[in-house]
């Protein structure tokens, strides 16, 4: 053993030395729909405009600490409630591993709980946070199990319990009753993370309820929305929550350029809702085309990608790959998943690549 390999074993924890780092493949050259981007941009004016906001940023200073402007943007142009605030994230991922930071406890290892297949950043963050995570499987058609979902709580009392509306990857919605009860039998001593990082696709949110419900929080970004380069998600709950995730929040985790550039875009945030509108059509135009082709299940999807069954999930994506069309191969991430594949929905002429693409492939 070298030195470095023996000072990483002294030192570095077994269960990250275990792991693989989180995979992103190099897509130059490829038409990218593996990462549920929106492909549109801001026009050519609105950037241009946005290019001297930025130039004028003070990079000089530490970010305004409050971020009071910011978030009254996101209170007023993104439907929270009266009466509530937002805390912000270097990206929701930060949001996540912020609470699991709050709530992994000392005297026994809390448990982070979610339907599974899930985000991957639930599991990860949990660990990383020293919490067990709970994986609860959907039914085959990716329902909740309502039952086994009440039993698992009953038995591990999860800390949080996370439920992506839509969810990644399947892409449905799930029942709202089903999610109702879920939030109720975690009651006093367990929270509920309802992740709306599509809700600009699905038109279906939590954010309304806040008030019924004590033990929610509702968590979106601005990824998927159009600025997933920038990193910024919030969080809204209940004051009193929101206020002891405050202190575990690093201090100015939102930059400066962030601060700017999405304080913009949300005094222009009618461009974003009309490319998400576009989004929306062209989904389901091409959930109706690849349903046409023979051997092709899709599955329904509130979200900005459409999770579809191929005879053989492995075949399809290389072939996809060699045609430079970067899609996700889910077949091998869980058992409900079984040659599954999530693309992402683009523009009319990336999805028709890809629908050429895919036909042949499947030829
Ligand atoms: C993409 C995604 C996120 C991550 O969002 P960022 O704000 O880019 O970190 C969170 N939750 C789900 C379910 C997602 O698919």
């Amino acid at each position: 053993m070298s030195f470095i390999d023996n000072l990483i074993s002294n030192t570095i924890r077994s269960d990250v030395r275990a792991i693989d780092a989180y995979h992103v493949p190099d897509s130059s050259g490829f038409i990218k729909l593996d990462a549920m981007e929106n492909p549109y941009v801001l026009p050519a004016p609105l950037r241009a405009e946005l290019g001297k906001k930025l130039a004028d940023a003070m990079l000089n200073r530490y970010p305004d600490a409050s971020y009071a402007t910011l978030k009254a943007a996101i209170r007023a142009n993104l439907g929270v409630p009266a009466g509530y605030d937002v805390l912000l994230g270097n990206g929701s991922d930060e949001l996540i591993s912020i609470m699991a930071m709050a709530c992994a406890r000392q005297d026994r290892r809390a448990v982070v709980m979610a339907p599974t297949p899930a985000f991957v950043m639930f599991a990860r963050s949990a660990q990383f946070a020293g919490m067990d995570f709970v994986g609860v499987p959907l039914k085959a058609d990716f329902s909740l199990d309502r039952a086994a979902m009440l039993a698992a709580i009953a038995e591990h009392k999860p800390a949080l319990l996370f439920l992506a509306y839509p969810n990644n990857p399947t892409g449905n919605l799930y029942d709202a009753d089903d999610m109702v009860a879920i939030i109720e039998a975690l009651g006093e001593t367990g929270l509920a993370i309802v992740d709306e990082a599509y809700e600009p696709f699905a038109q279906s949110s939590f954010m309304g309820r806040l008030a019924e419900f004590p033990n929610l929080v509702v968590m979106r970004t601005l990824s998927k929305l159009g600025l997933a380069g920038i990193r910024l998600g919030y969080m809204s709950a209940a004051p009193a929550l929101l206020e002891q995730f405050e202190k575990v929040r690093p201090p100015y985790n939102v930059n400066v350029l962030t601060h700017t550039a999405a304080e913009f875009a949300l005094a222009h945030v009618a461009v974003l809702n009309e490319q998400a509108a576009a989004l929306r059509a062209a989904r389901a135009q091409l959930a109706a085309q690849l349903a046409a082709l023979a051997g092709v299940e899709v599955f329904p999807s509130a979200a900005n990608f459409l999770l579809i069954r191929v005879p053989n999930s492995d075949e399809v994506c290389a072939k996809l790959h060699a045609r430079k069309v970067l899609v996700k191969n889910m077949g091998k991430m869980h058992g409900v998943l079984s040659n599954c594949i999530r693309v992402t929905v683009s523009t009319p002429e990336e999805n028709s690549v890809f629908f050429d693409a895919i036909t042949a492939s499947l030829a």
